[in-house]
């Protein structure tokens, strides 16, 4: 019996001052469904509170008063009761979810503009995931769109493209939206451009890194994820990026920040353009596609940023400062990439010197393998 359902089995309810109302009966654990379903008959089961373990063999239901018709081992209170987020759970359990079902519901999601992004459980039928989507739109009165996240794509162009794979759950076909995010405005729709919430420090941080008298080369540009922070701080950036879809939104995202006499924008593959930039800072925003797995099982990457570090530092001018991302299992962190780093200085010759800076972890990026950075200055 739990310290926190001390006040168990009460005798007097109706109109009581208790300072703790918050009631539950005690019902076996292979009772607990059945019970629930005759609690809400009754009109006495409180969604606001979860069901929680009462004793090894039985669980405590909360209910909002004694029920006349449902058989139950005691009435007891509780002292702190384990409320449940009125957020999705409830909205859910007032959509008739079972306690079963809401034990995997999401318990976070993203937030893109007007655009919500959710991973739901593989196993969930057309109808629950629905169920997620128009329950989130119910939750965030804001949003317009709940889109599935169903990760990014990995081969051929989509692959290269980064693009992301989702699904509409409820709302609006039109998912194109604006994402306000310390200032900087991105237009995008996230059923066609990746945006990753996770790496939000880093867009955070490169705004924050650079000068306002700097030049910088963004390889990888995307939509502007690091050339618009960067950009609104005064810097002058040289941007790339392939993808035409991406590319629209960076020339869009450039004026819509106020930037556009700021970023000179090339819809070309960032290894055309390297040998004819001059920058004091070199952004690699990009760690290639998963392609499967090594000897070791680690996984395999299609164009890893390792491929790009010679025009990376052809476009570096001497002290000039280099950010390279990398996908790295944990177990090769951080030899790899540093590894990676100082047979490119040295295959590119010119006996230049490399200093590491900074080595930073951005997020998680699956399992055992981590998105890292690793800031560097070559002279
Ligand atoms: N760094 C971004 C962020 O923080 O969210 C992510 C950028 S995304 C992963 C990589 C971008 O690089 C994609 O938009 C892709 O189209 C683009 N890209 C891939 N290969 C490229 C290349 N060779 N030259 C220019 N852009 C490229």
């Amino acid at each position: 019996m739990r310290e926190e359902d001390a006040e168990r089995t009460v005798t007097h309810i109706e109109g009581d001052d208790h300072p703790h109302p918050h009631l539950a009966v005690v019902v076996e654990k292979p009772r607990s469904e059945t019970a629930i379903a005759s609690l809400r008959t009754e009109g006495v089961y409180d969604d606001s509170r979860r069901v929680r373990e009462y004793d090894p063999k039985t669980v405590a239901l909360p209910v909002t008063e004694p029920p006349a018709e449902t058989r139950v081992l005691e009435v007891i209170r509780q002292i702190d009761p384990d409320r449940r987020s009125p957020g999705l759970e409830g909205r859910l359990a007032d959509r008739g979810w079972t306690e079963a079902d809401l034990e995997s519901v999401p318990g976070s999601w993203a937030v893109i503009g007007s655009v919500i992004l959710v991973t739901v459980p593989d196993e969930y039928s057309d109808e629950q995931a629905r169920d997620v989507g128009e329950a989130l739109l119910d939750h965030h009165g804001e949003a317009t769109s709940v889109l599935a996240d169903e990760g990014i794509a990995n081969d051929g162009a989509a692959g290269t493209y980064r693009e992301p794979r989702t699904r509409l759950l409820a709302g609006s076909t039109d998912t194109e939206t604006i994402h306000t995010e310390h200032g900087t405005r991105y237009g995008l729709d996230p059923a066609k451009v990746m945006f990753s919430p996770g790496n939000q420090g880093e867009r955070a941080r490169m705004g924050e890194l650079v000068r306002p008298d700097e030049h910088v080369f963004d390889m990888f540009a995307g939509i502007g994820y690091f050339t618009l922070p960067m950009a609104r701080v005064g810097a002058r950036v040289t941007a790339t990026e392939i993808n035409p879809t991406a590319f629209r939104y960076l020339l869009e995202n450039a004026m819509l920040n106020d930037v556009a006499d700021r970023v000179d924008a090339y819809r070309s593959d960032c290894r055309d353009l390297a040998a004819t930039v001059d920058a004091d800072r070199v952004v690699m925003g990009y760690y290639g596609a998963a392609d499967g797995t090594d000897d070791a099982g680690h996984g395999t990457r299609t164009a890893e940023a390792d491929d790009f570090l010679s025009h990376a530092l052809a476009a570096l001018v001497p002290g000039g400062v280099l950010h390279y991302h990398e996908a790295t299992p944990e177990s090769l962190l951080w030899e790899r990439p540093l590894e990676r780093l100082e047979s490119a200085v040295e295959r590119e010759g010119g006996g230049r010197d490399l200093e590491i800076l900074d080595k930073r972890r951005v997020k998680s990026h699956s399992a055992g393998v981590e998105h890292v950075v690793v800031d560097a200055r070559v002279e």
